[in-house]
């Protein structure tokens, strides 16, 4: 067995509040780096991919558990890394040549070998000729390919990636994600394994030997495979797509127990676990849910959502908030990566205007705890409001405070929609008017009698 570089060993990470609450936001884990091996963290964003490639590195301690390098406890910045962001975060006022030069600087080799090894670097990542220029005249693949450059003079034992292709176009993406697999691949770069964060799913299996799929609130692992696809990799093949389905419903799958998903005979799994936690309301809007839903409807009432995403030119990831809330709502189910339409959706989207909110009301009522919480909270008031706060307070028992605002958000559009409840800005209240007192579960039959009369 080989012996890992890194090894994370119960890795727990909480966030102080000002309000002086802890949110759990990394739940115990266990991860090892091996040498030799490109690893994906795969994850929804907001999940805690980011503190897991700080805790990893040394730039952020855990409040549990201990990261090892080569069996000792790290203490402070890991000397033998580097990291690329996707910000690319250049020296402005330095060359592309003096920005690669200053991590050699920083550790004290001298001059006449610093620029040697930059050059050769510079020309390794394609830069040849561009040594003069400020980071300011260059596109934002060719900052980045300094990035790179400037990660790997200094021959980092692992380099670390936090989305260093999410802020290019697609093209510049996928060119400098082959650039850098082929001088991996011809051991070009003198680094033992590259772990790279992600939310994009293709891209985790274009690139990784192993992928790390991570769950949210807090983060657990969902699954660590390898994957065993030979390079190079065809996006169109179908091994890779059944791949791309497998990842997809791994991270769609709400709270993933031991009846975990069966993974394809290309990969060899590693270690799986998820437990469930406080509902959260994915951060989508009615109209959305609606129109999503009117399509899967023009397709029969069932389609494979991540080649649907494909169609509809959506980022899988901008559209699994939308999937997850219908979902919740239960107008659809999941299954194996397909999604089918209820027939409670199928009414949903037969409805009009006015009976679909009746419907999505019903729907939130039954299943959305915090829709559920908001309003029962307001009829227990006799003036029928509530500060937000209240409810801020709750969230963020569970949640971080960014999550827990945006928790508030999307139940204000929700109760919105299903005239449940409103919301005023400038006082900061939940109020329940009574114009849009809607019937609750238990008077509901007496005021359709009202009604009749
Ligand atoms: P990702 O990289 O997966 O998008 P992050 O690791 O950046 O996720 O963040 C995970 C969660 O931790 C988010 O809810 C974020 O708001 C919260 N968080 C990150 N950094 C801090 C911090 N310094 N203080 C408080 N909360 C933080
Ligand atoms: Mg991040």
């Amino acid at each position: 067995m080989r012996e890992p570089i890194i090894e994370a060993r119960q890795v727990e990470k909480f966030y102080g509040q000002p309000g002086g609450n802890r949110i759990q936001v990394i739940a115990p884990l266990d991860m090892s780096v091996y040498p030799g091996e490109i690893v994906a963290l795969l994850g929804p964003s907001g999940s805690g991919k980011s503190t897991l490639l700080r805790m990893l590195t040394g730039l952020a301690t855990p409040t549990g558990g201990q990261v090892l390098w080569h069996n000792k406890p790290l203490h402070g910045p890991c000397e033998n890394v580097s990291i690329v962001f996707q910000s690319f975060a250049l020296f402005p006022w330095l060359t592309v040549l003096e920005n690669v030069e200053a991590p050699l600087k920083a550790r004290g080799i001298d001059a006449v070998k610093r620029r040697k090894r930059s050059l050769k670097m510079l020309d390794t990542v394609g830069l040849d000729g561009f040594e003069s220029a400020y980071p300011k005249e260059l596109s934002g693949g060719m900052k980045q390919r300094v990035g790179f450059a400037r990660a790997l003079v200094v021959q980092p034992e692992v380099l670390f990636m936090d989305e260093p292709f999410s802020a290019l176009d697609v093209l510049t993406a996928e060119n400098l994600r082959s650039e850098l697999l082929e001088l991996w691949e011809d051991k070009k770069i003198d680094t033992q394994s590259v772990f790279i964060v992600t939310h994009n799913i293709e891209e985790a299996i274009l690139l990784a030997d192993r992928i790390v799929v991570l769950g949210k609130n807090p983060a657990r692992i969902r699954t660590d495979f390898r994957v065993e696809l030979p390079r190079p990799r065809d996006r169109k093949s179908p091994a890779f797509t059944i791949l791309v389905d497998y990842v997809y419903k791994v991270l769609t799958k709400p709270d993933a127990g031991s009846d975990f998903q069966l993974a394809p005979t290309t990969t060899t799994p590693i270690l799986t676990r998820e437990r469930p936690k406080y509902q959260m309301l994915p951060h989508a809007r009615p109209g959305g849910i609606a129109g999503f839903l009117e399509i899967l409807s023009d397709h029969g009432g069932h389609a494979d959502i991540y080649h649907l995403a494909d169609d509809l030119m959506f980022e899988i990831d901008d559209m699994l908030p939308t999937v997850e809330a219908a979902v919740l709502l239960g107008y659809l189910t999941l299954f194996e990566g397909d999604s089918e339409i209820t027939s409670e959706g199928q009414a949903f989207v037969e409805a009009d205007i006015l009976a679909r909110k009746d419907l999505f009301r019903a729907a939130a009522l039954e299943r959305a705890s915090l829709i559920k919480q908001i309003r029962r909270s307001l009829e227990t008031k006799a003036d029928r409001t509530l500060p937000d706060e209240f409810f801020l307070d709750l969230l963020e028992e569970h949640f971080s405070q960014e999550e827990a605002k945006l928790q508030i958000e999307t139940a204000i559009n929700w109760g919105r929609y299903a005239e449940l409840f409103d919301y005023d800005s400038k006082r900061e209240r939940f109020f329940m008017p009574e114009e849009v007192a809607a019937p609750t579960e238990e008077n509901s039959e007496e005021n359709e009698v009202g009604h009749g009369l």
